[in-house]
């Protein structure tokens, strides 16, 4: 049995491992060393091309630990590398990302079962098992034929913050829609005068993240950050989204000065989406500057805005819940490409890949990991039909909700639901 994996990424990196390991024989291309994606610098696997933080560590209060812990679980080869090069950090797990790097590419270098292999890849192969894991920097060639064969791909992802539902403050918002026209879905987040004046100009004053080089031209081409689009007058946010026209609140019987739409995020509607309010603020600006909106006051922010590069499929329409694409199941997407967003997601994403590719080539039934952990969740989040779909990161709000009110509670028990699925999921792979 061979298979090939292309992208030696976090992804690819986990994806081959997992296979190599069960004795398939893995081809595993990149286009490094002989090329590199703008981002991409270092000859080694598994580059970590920003930040050297995987994010945090607690498991029972923030998902993206209680990820890693799912991952620790399932055998990740990326976990295993950020535990042995691990530099201090607080709650978060950080690692010396050349030291990190260079175990994982030793790890696979050293298995007889994986042949490396550097070419750039450029069409989608027809035959023979693949995961594709090039990444949110997929090289143009290959991207274009990924296009070709999913129906969709997107080379930029410019995102608008989601809060959870429970932390939207419903004393200063109400529901309903625009002129009544609709199923009164949408939270609206008024504002007088005075509180859009001091949310304003925080708004234009507040630090935006740096863009690297390569994506100063053309990132915002098609969609303007909302701290632009302020930039342009007083008076601009409030004919665009924040335009209050036609949002009766119900407690004065009148527009207000300013209004925010927060628009159902999954059905469940444990999560919102701030609607128009893509973003290139810095994470800690994007809390402060939007917590000054009254009902987002004590807001919990499952995903903040980014606007960056990013290859992505559309997940919902072209993948199966298995990762492989509906019009050809021999093809697996895997990683940041299918749709997830994050380092730690995007290994998730290509060990689960693998070892749902792993069953269907030794013609097991299929067994999908449950909804309750981190990683399935993420996975349904992006099998599921969405129609404005952007990639999402690990958060609390896209498991299934419990009824417990106390909220660190709630997160204790979601941890402890999930560990208890995953090692279920183990016992039943095996
Ligand atoms: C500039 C930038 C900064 C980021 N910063 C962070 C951050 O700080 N924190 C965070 O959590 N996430 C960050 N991300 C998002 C994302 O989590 C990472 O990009 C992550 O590395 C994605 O993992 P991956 O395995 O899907 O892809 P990658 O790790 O990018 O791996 C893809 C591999 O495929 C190779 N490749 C590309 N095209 C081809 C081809 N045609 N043929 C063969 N090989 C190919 C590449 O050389 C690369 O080695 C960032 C993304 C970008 C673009």
């Amino acid at each position: 049995m061979k298979i090939s994996v292309i992208g030696a990424g976090l992804a690819g990196a986990e994806a081959a491992n997992y296979f190599a390991n069960r004795g398939v024989k893995v081809a595993l291309y990149d286009i490094k060393p002989n090329a590199f994606t703008p981002a991409h610098k270092s000859e080694k696997f598994a580059e970590l091309v920003c930040s050297n933080s995987l994010k945090s560590n607690d498991m029972f209060g923030n998902a993206a630990g209680l990820l890693k812990e799912e991952l620790r679980l399932l055998g990740s080869i990326t976990m295993e590398a950020a535990e042995r090069t691990k530099v201090p950090a607080g709650g978060a797990l950080a690692v010396n990302r050349e030291e990190f790097s260079a175990y994982i590419t030793e790890k696979i270098k050293a298995n007889s079962n994986i042949e490396f292999i550097s070419e750039e890849i450029k069409e989608v192969p027809t035959d023979g098992l693949t995961i594709i894991a090039t990444g949110p920097l997929t090289t143009a060639p290959l991207a274009e034929s990924i296009r070709g064969v999913a129906g969709a791909l997107y080379f930029y992802d410019a995102s608008a913050p989601i809060v959870s539902a429970d932390s939207i403050d419903m004393e200063s918002a109400f529901k309903g829609d625009r002129y009544g026209k609709g199923d009164g879905d949408h939270i609206n987040c008024p504002m007088n005068k005075e509180e859009y004046d001091a949310f304003y100009d925080a708004l234009i004053s507040a630090e935006r993240a740096t863009l690297h080089e390569f994506e100063k031209s053309d990132v915002f081409e098609g969609c303007m950050p909302v701290e632009v689009m302020a930039a342009r007058g007083r008076d601009t946010l409030r004919f665009g989204p924040l335009k209050p026209a036609g949002l009766d609140n119900p407690k004065t019987g009148r527009w207000a000065y300013a209004t925010l739409q927060l628009r159902k995020e999954d059905k469940a509607g444990t999560m919102y989406n701030m609607v128009g309010f893509q973003t290139n603020l810095k994470f800690g600006e994007q809390k402060r500057v939007f917590s000054m909106i009254p009902a987002l006051k004590n807001a919990e922010f499952l995903r903040y805005g980014v606007m960056h590069r990013n290859a992505f499929i559309d997940a919902p329409k072209s993948l199966n819940p298995d990762f492989s694409l509906k019009v050809r199941p021999n093809i697996f997407i895997a990683g940041q490409l299918s749709g997830v967003e994050g380092y730690v997601e995007s290994a998730g994403a290509g060990l689960l890949a693998a070892i749902y590719a792993y069953r269907k080539l030794n013609g097991e039934k299929e067994i999908l990991i449950s909804d309750n952990t981190v990683l399935g969740a993420l996975a349904r989040y992006i099998t599921t039909e969405n129609k404005n779909f952007q990639p999402m990161n690990a958060n609390f709000g896209i498991l299934p909700p419990l009824p417990v009110r106390d909220k660190k509670e709630k997160k204790r028990c979601m941890a402890e639901r999930s560990l208890a699925a995953v090692k279920e999921f183990i016992n039943e792979i095996n």
